[in-house]
């Protein structure tokens, strides 16, 4: 996939936004991201899901398969908390904060930072 270092930030984050909802595993993930313009080899999307379990963001469990185990992702409370955190700031970048007034968006610190932190105080579990 082109530009792929560049997107991976994205990529996790629509796997959060995802886990923050429902339980997935990393096959309907891979059609969920190539639905959405993402085209991911499973080669490159378990190192992202072990990647966002072992920092907590994801745990995952095995399901029993017929003869075969898939493990089951789903977001930590540490992982919802960071896909709010991360809309407020996807939101920031694309303009279409709800609140926004200002003309020049990149550079209000001020009201993203505020931002942030009325989002991490909505998330106090
Ligand atoms: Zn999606």
């Amino acid at each position: 996939m082109k530009h792929q270092e560049l997107l991976k930030g994205l990529i996790r984050l629509h796997i959060l936004h995802h886990a923050a909802k429902e339980e997935f595993y990393g096959q309907w993930m891979i059609h969920e991201l190539a639905r959405h313009g993402y085209t991911l080899s499973p080669g490159t999307l378990y190192p992202m899901l072990h990647a966002l379990e072992r920092d907590g963001y994801l745990r995952s469990r095995e399901e029993r398969l017929g003869r075969t185990f898939r493990r089951i992702y789903r977001a930590t409370a540490l992982g919802r908390e960071a896909d709010k955190v991360a809309k407020v700031q996807v939101r920031e970048l694309t303009g279409q904060g709800r609140k926004r007034r200002s003309t020049d968006r990149h550079k209000s610190g001020r009201y993203r930072r505020s931002q942030v932190e009325n989002a991490q105080r909505r998330n106090g579990d």
